[in-house]
C-alpha cells in the first residue's frame, strides 16, 4: 500500500473523548503502517461553539496517548496552516470556483424568510424540510451585482435534483441516495467562514489526504461531500465511517447522561481524566483499539504490535458497546507487562500527589510486591501507602485477632515485639523462622499472630506479603509501630 496521509480533524468545541481518540488511533496506525503521515487539523470555523481550553486538551490527549501527529498547528508541516480560521482565503477561492463552474450560488435569503419557509414545509408535512431553492434562479450577473453592492449572502451548493448519488464507504459499500432528497447546503456562511462541508473537503484535497476516517454521524451528509469533491473534479479519498459507541448496557447510543454516570462510577470517557483515574496510555489504547477493529476482543497489543497488525479492511462498522470492565482488564494487563523500573516511575506521582515522601530506592522494592494486584496505577495508594508513612494509625478493633480478645492480642503483640527487638536484622529470612516457631509453641494460629502483626505494622488487614513488607519498612519503624499497637490494645 502506498503511504497513507490521514487526518483527525476535531472541532475545539468540547472535551476530547474516546470517539476522537479512536479515530486518531486508527489514523495513526494507518499512517505508521504505510510509512505515511498523520495530521491534526483544527476545525474551528464554528466560533459560536468554541470552548476555551479544548485545543489544549486535544494536544494533551494525543501526547499522553503517544500518538503524536506528524503535522499539526503545533508541529507545523508543508500543508499548513492547520487551523481552519487561518485558511479563510483558501475557502473563498474554492467557493468562487464552484460558483463560476455553476455548482454553487449565492443565496440572499434572510433568516426570517428561511424560518417561514421551514414552517410552511412543516405544515405541509413534507418528508424532509429543505431550502426551497429561491436564489437558485437568480441569474449569475444579477447575483454578482448584489454581492458587489454589499448585500448579505451565503454560498450554497447546487445539489443535482435528479438521479442518484452513489457514495462508497470502504466498510459499508455503496450508499445510494436519491438526489431529490438532498438539500442545497450552505458552503460559506454570511460571516465569511466556511461550513464543515466546504472546509473539510477543500482541506482534505489540499492536504493530500488519502483516507478520511470519521464518525458515522457524517453518513447523512456523505452524498453532499462526494458531490462537492466531484464538482471540483478531484480524486476522492477512501472514506471510512467508524461505528458509533453504545452505552455500557449495549442499549442505545452513549449520551451525556451516560458519561456523567461513568464519572460517578469512577470511570470516564474523556482522555485527560484517564491519567488521574490511574489508567495507562497502553491500557486505554488497547481498549479503544478493540472497539471497531475486528481482531479477537481479548487481544493484548502494544502500539507497536497494533501497527504491525493494522489493516483497514478489518475495521468494522458495527456499533461497539463501551465496557469499562474491559478497560480495567487491559489496564491491569499492561501494568503487568511493564518492567519494575518503568512501573515504579509511573506509580511515584500518585504517592507524591497524596503527600507522601517517596524514596525511589524503596519504591523499587515495593513495586514487585504490589504489581500483581494493581488494576489502576492509583491502586498503589490503597496497597502500599503505609510503606511511606511516618506512622500508621490502625483501627484498634482491627488489632484484635479473630477468636481472641484485646488482652490476648496485646500479649501476642508484646511477645512479637520481644522476638523482633531481640533480632539485630529485620530481613525476611531472619525474622520468619523465630516468628513461626513462636506460632507453633503458642498454640495460636498463624492467622491470629501474623494478623495482629500485619495490622500493627501496615495499619491494614490486607497487605502485601508481611515479612517482605517489614524488611522494606525497616527495623526501627516496625518496632515503633508495634509499640504503638500494644498501647492501643492496652487501652481497649
Ligand atoms: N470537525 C469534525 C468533527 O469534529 C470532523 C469530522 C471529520 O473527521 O471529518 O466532527
Amino acid at each position: 500500500m502506498k503511504p497513507a496521509r490521514t487526518r483527525m480533524a476535531p472541532s475545539p468545541t468540547g472535551r476530547f473523548h474516546l470517539g476522537s481518540a479512536r479515530t486518531a488511533l486508527f489514523d495513526y496506525l494507518l499512517a505508521r503502517k504505510t510509512g505515511g503521515q498523520f495530521i491534526l487539523r483544527l476545525e474551528d470555523t464554528d466560533q459560536k461553539r468554541f470552548v476555551p481550553g479544548s485545543e489544549e486538551e486535544i494536544m494533551q490527549s494525543l501526547d499522553w496517548l503517544g500518538i503524536t501527529p506528524d503535522e499539526s498547528p503545533v508541529h507545523g508541516g508543508p500543508y499548513g496552516p492547520y487551523r481552519q480560521t487561518e485558511r479563510r482565503e483558501i475557502y473563498h477561492r474554492h467557493a468562487r470556483i464552484l460558483v463560476e463552474k455553476g455548482y454553487a450560488y449565492p443565496c440572499f435569503c434572510t433568516p426570517e424568510r428561511l424560518e417561514k419557509s421551514r414552517q410552511q414545509q412543516q405544515a405541509q408535512k413534507v418528508d424532509r424540510v429543505k431550502y426551497d431553492g429561491l436564489c437558485r434562479a437568480i441569474p449569475p450577473d444579477l447575483a454578482a451585482k448584489r454581492i458587489v453592492s454589499g448585500e448579505k449572502h451565503v454560498i450554497r451548493f447546487k445539489m443535482p435534483q435528479d438521479g442518484v448519488t452513489t457514495a462508497r464507504d470502504h466498510l459499508r459499500g455503496d450508499i445510494v441516495t436519491e438526489n431529490k432528497h438532498l438539500d442545497d447546503y450552505v458552503l460559506l456562511k454570511s460571516d465569511g467562514l466556511p461550513t464543515y462541508h466546504l472546509a473539510a473537503m477543500v482541506d482534505d484535497h489540499e492536504m493530500q489526504i488519502t483516507h478520511v476516517l470519521r464518525g458515522s454521524e457524517w453518513l447523512s451528509t456523505f452524498p453532499l461531500h462526494v458531490n462537492i469533491v466531484r464538482a471540483f473534479g478531484w480524486d476522492e479519498p477512501v472514506w471510512i465511517h467508524l461505528s458509533v459507541f453504545l452505552k455500557p448496557s449495549g442499549k442505545g447510543k452513549m449520551s451525556k447522561r451516560e458519561s456523567a454516570q461513568a464519572i460517578k462510577d469512577g470511570y470516564s470517557i474523556f482522555i485527560t481524566d484517564m491519567k488521574d483515574l490511574g489508567y495507562t496510555p497502553e491500557g486505554v489504547l488497547n481498549w479503544i483499539a478493540l472497539m471497531g477493529w475486528g481482531v479477537p476482543e481479548d487481544d493484548v497489543m502494544t502500539l507497536e504490535q497494533m501497527i504491525e497488525r493494522f489493516n483497514i479492511d478489518s475495521l468494522t462498522p458495527s456499533p461497539a458497546a463501551i465496557n469499562f470492565q474491559k478497560l480495567d482488564h487491559f489496564n491491569g494487563t499492561h501494568i503487568r507487562l511493564m518492567t519494575n523500573e518503568d512501573l515504579s516511575a509511573r506509580l511515584k506521582p500518585y504517592f507524591v500527589a497524596a503527600g507522601l515522601n517517596v524514596r525511589d530506592e524503596t519504591l523499587l522494592k515495593v513495586t514487585p510486591l504490589i504489581r500483581e494486584r494493581l488494576v489502576t496505577l492509583d491502586d498503589c495508594l490503597a496497597f502500599a501507602r503505609f510503606f511511606f508513612e511516618e506512622v500508621v494509625k490502625p483501627n484498634p478493633e482491627d488489632l484484635v485477632a479473630n477468636g481472641l480478645d484485646a488482652k490476648q492480642s496485646a500479649m501476642i503483640a508484646r511477645k512479637s515485639y520481644e522476638i523482633l527487638s531481640g533480632l539485630s536484622d529485620i530481613a525476611h529470612a531472619v525474622v520468619e523462622p523465630p516468628m513461626r516457631a513462636y506460632v507453633d509453641a503458642s498454640g495460636y494460629t498463624a492467622g491470629q499472630v501474623f494478623g495482629i502483626l500485619r495490622v500493627a505494622v501496615t495499619g491494614q488487614k490486607v497487605s502485601p506479603p508481611l515479612f517482605e513488607s517489614m524488611e522494606i519498612i525497616g527495623r526501627e519503624k516496625v518496632l515503633s509501630r508495634l509499640r504503638y499497637a500494644i498501647e492501643l490494645l492496652d487501652g481497649m
